[in-house]
C-alpha cells in the first residue's frame, strides 16, 4: 500500500480549530467582546480513570472524559466515542460543536461529549460491558435526563446505551431511559433514530441541490465511511435518484462508475464485514488510506466525508473535484483544508448543520421518554424533515444577510441563539 502523506495542519488542536471558526463568525456578525469571551470556554471537563477486570484476570485502567461545553439553552447533549485516539482536546471540540449544532437545529439543548481512550475491537463483549458500566458510574454525578444526555458516537451503539441506562437507573434508583438517546427500541429508543443522521445528510444534499435549481437525480456522489452516517446516508441518497460511485470504510474504498449497489454493500457490512472482502462484478476495490484518498478526489458532484475528523487537509484539499461537500462526519476537514476548498469555490454544508439530523431525532427520543408516549415512524420522519429544512433555510438566509459561506452562517445562527440565552440569564456561573 502506498504511504499517504500526513499534513502538518493535522497536528492542530481540534478545539483551536473550533475557536478559529467561531472567531471568524464573531467578527463577521460584530459580536460584542464580552459575549465572545464567554463563549470561548467549556463549562465543565471531567477526566476519569476506569479500572476494568479483563477476561484473563488482569486489571487495565482506561482513561475517560465527559465535557460539557454549554448548558445555556438546556441540558447538555452529545455522544460518547470509544477510540484509541480519543483525548481531552478532541472531546472539548466535539462538545462545543454539539452546543452549536443544537443551536443551529433550534432544539432546546446545550452541548457535551464523552470519550474513552480504547480500541473496542480489542475487547470481548464482557470487557466492553464492564468498561461501559465503569464509565457510566464514574460520570453519573454530572449526567442525567435534565443535566446531560449522552448518545452513541464512533464505535458505540444501542447495546452500549442499554448498559448505560441500566447502570445509571440502578445508581439513581429509578428507571431513567431519558439519560441517554440512541437506545434500543425495547428500552425507550425512538423509531427512525438509527437512520436519522443519514436522513439529515440526505435532506441537506437535497436542499442544497434545490438551492442551486436542480435535484439529486443523476448526481454523482462519493461517500467516505459506510457506518451509521455514511452508509445510511448513501442508501437514502440512492433512493432520491443519486448515483453513489464510491464508498469507503477503514479497510479501503469500492468504486463503480455506473453506481454502487449500496443496499447490497450495507447488507454485507451489517454482518461486520469490511469492504476489503466485498466482491461484485464491475466493482473495484482500493485498499486502506490509498482508497480513501482516491475517494476524496473522485470526479463527483457531491462529496460526503462521513468517517472521522481531519480527512480533508492542506495536502489533499487541492485534489478534491466535487463542487459540493456535505459534512456527514464531525470536523472532517482541517482549517487549512476548508480554506483551500473555499478558495476553489467549493460549496460546503458544515457538520453542525448537515449531520444535525441525529441529535434532532435524539431530542425526539428524549421527549418521548419524558412523556412516556411513543410516536410512529411517519411522525418522527415528518418532524425531522420540518426541523432540518427550517434549519437549512435559516442558514441560507444568513449567508445572504452576512454575505458569507455556509459554515460562517451556521456559526452565526448558533452564536445568536446561545448569546441570546446568555443575555437573558446574565453572567451568574
Ligand atoms: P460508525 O462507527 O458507524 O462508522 C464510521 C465509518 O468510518 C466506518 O465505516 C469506518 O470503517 C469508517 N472509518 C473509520 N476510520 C476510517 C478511516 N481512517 N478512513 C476511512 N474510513 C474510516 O460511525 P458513525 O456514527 O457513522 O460516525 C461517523 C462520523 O459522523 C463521526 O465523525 C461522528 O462523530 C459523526 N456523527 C455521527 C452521528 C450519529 O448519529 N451516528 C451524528 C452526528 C455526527
Amino acid at each position: 500500500m502506498k504511504e499517504v502523506k500526513a499534513a502538518a495542519d493535522l497536528k492542530q488542536n481540534p478545539y483551536e480549530t473550533f475557536l478559529a471558526v467561531m472567531e471568524e463568525a464573531a467578527a463577521k456578525m460584530g459580536l460584542a467582546p464580552n459575549d465572545y469571551e464567554a463563549l470561548k470556554y467549556c463549562e465543565r471537563q471531567l477526566e476519569v480513570s476506569l479500572p476494568v477486570q479483563m477476561d484473563d484476570g488482569s486489571v487495565r485502567v482506561f482513561e475517560g472524559y465527559r465535557v460539557q461545553h454549554s448548558s445555556l439553552r438546556g441540558p447538555c447533549k452529545g455522544g460518547i466515542r470509544y477510540h484509541q485516539d480519543a483525548d481531552i482536546n478532541e472531546v472539548k471540540a466535539l462538545a462545543a460543536w454539539m452546543s452549536f449544532k443544537c443551536a443551529v437545529a433550534n432544539i432546546p439543548y446545550g452541548g457535551g461529549k464523552g470519550g474513552i481512550k480504547v480500541d473496542p475491537a480489542q475487547l470481548s463483549a464482557g470487557e466492553l460491558e464492564r468498561l461501559t458500566r465503569a464509565y457510566t458510574a464514574a460520570i453519573a454525578p454530572i449526567v442525567g435526563p435534565d443535566k446531560d444526555i449522552p448518545a452513541p458516537d464512533v464505535n458505540t451503539n444501542a447495546q452500549i446505551m442499554a448498559w448505560f441506562v441500566d447502570t445509571y437507573s440502578k445508581i439513581s434508583g429509578k428507571f431513567s431511559p431519558g439519560v441517554v438517546t440512541g437506545k434500543p427500541i425495547e428500552l425507550g429508543g425512538s423509531l427512525g433514530r438509527r437512520e436519522a443522521t443519514g436522513r439529515g445528510v440526505m435532506i441537506s444534499c437535497r436542499e442544497l441541490m434545490k438551492l442551486y435549481g436542480t435535484t439529486l437525480k443523476g448526481k454523482r456522489v462519493a461517500v467516505q465511511g459506510n457506518g451509521n452516517v455514511g452508509g445510511i446516508g448513501a442508501q437514502l441518497l440512492v433512493e432520491q435518484g443519486a448515483i453513489v460511485t464510491a464508498l469507503s470504510d477503514v479497510s479501503g474504498a469500492v468504486f463503480c462508475d455506473k453506481g454502487l449497489n449500496v443496499d447490497k454493500i450495507m447488507d454485507f457490512a451489517a454482518k461486520r464485514n469490511l469492504l476489503k472482502d466485498y466482491k461484485e462484478a464491475g466493482v473495484r476495490f482500493v485498499a486502506g488510506a490509498e482508497g480513501n484518498a482516491e475517494l476524496l478526489a473522485a470526479d463527483v458532484d457531491i462529496l460526503v466525508p462521513a468517517a472521522l475528523e481531519n480527512q480533508i487537509h492542506a495536502d489533499n484539499a487541492a485534489s478534491v473535484r466535487a463542487k459540493y461537500v456535505v459534512e456527514g462526519a464531525n470536523g472532517p476537514m482541517t482549517k487549512a483544508g476548508d480554506k483551500l476548498l473555499n478558495e476553489k469555490g467549493v460549496v460546503i454544508v458544515p457538520d453542525i448543520l448537515a449531520n444535525a439530523g441525529g441529535v434532532v431525532c435524539s431530542y425526539f427520543e428524549w421527549v418521548q421518554n419524558l412523556a412516556n408516549y411513543y410516536w410512529t415512524l411517519g411522525e418522527v420522519n415528518a418532524k425531522l424533515e420540518t426541523q432540518m429544512v427550517s434549519a437549512f433555510n435559516e442558514v441560507v438566509a444568513l449567508t445572504k444577510q452576512y454575505n458569507c459561506n455556509f459554515r460562517t452562517a451556521a456559526y452565526i445562527s448558533a452564536i445568536k441563539r446561545i448569546t441570546g440565552a446568555r443575555k437573558l440569564k446574565g453572567y451568574f456561573l
